[in-house]
């Protein structure tokens, strides 16, 4: 399996309770290595373009306040099978199915304040990526 990059947020239920750290050291404990990392306030409409594949859903509107609330961390994530490793790390979307020792399992508040965000495909890590981080920033 070939190095591979994927996208990361810490959202805001997660940087609001202070566990910005022992959410990167379950990546970092599952092999993935932080290759680029920024905190930042989203404004509503940034958080609405990021999110715009999810706009016809009942939950957008809520979804967008919410990430919008506080500040997340944006990451880039690298190591082997970095977008299916991330996904598992994460656990489930809705805490109530999240495996065990997953960070969902562990932090997450509810189905919309779910701590984490990962991407889920190649192409949509390289789309994530590049809305955050400019090839300068990725300093391995
Ligand atoms: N979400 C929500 N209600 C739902 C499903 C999703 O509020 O019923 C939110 C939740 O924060 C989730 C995000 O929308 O993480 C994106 O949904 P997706 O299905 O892509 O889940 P993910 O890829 O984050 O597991
Ligand atoms: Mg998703």
């Amino acid at each position: 399996m070939a190095l591979e990059r994927t996208f990361s947020i810490i959202k805001p239920d997660a940087t609001k309770r202070n566990l910005t750290g022992a959410i990167v050291k379950k990546f970092e404990d599952a092999g993935l290595r932080v290759v680029a990392s920024k905190r930042i306030h989203l404004t509503k409409a940034q958080a609405g373009e990021f999110y715009a594949v999810h706009k016809e859903r009942p939950f957008y509107d809520e979804l967008c306040e919410f990430m919008a609330s506080a500040p997340i961390v944006a990451q880039v994530l690298e190591g082997e099978d970095a977008i299916a490793k991330n996904r598992e790390v994460m656990g489930a979307t809705n805490p109530a199915d999240a495996a065990p020792g997953t960070i969902r399992a562990e932090f997450a508040e509810s189905v919309g304040e779910n701590s984490v965000h990962g991407s889920d495909a190649p192409e949509t890590a390289k789309t994530e990526i590049a809305y955050f981080f400019s090839g300068l920033e990725l300093v391995g």
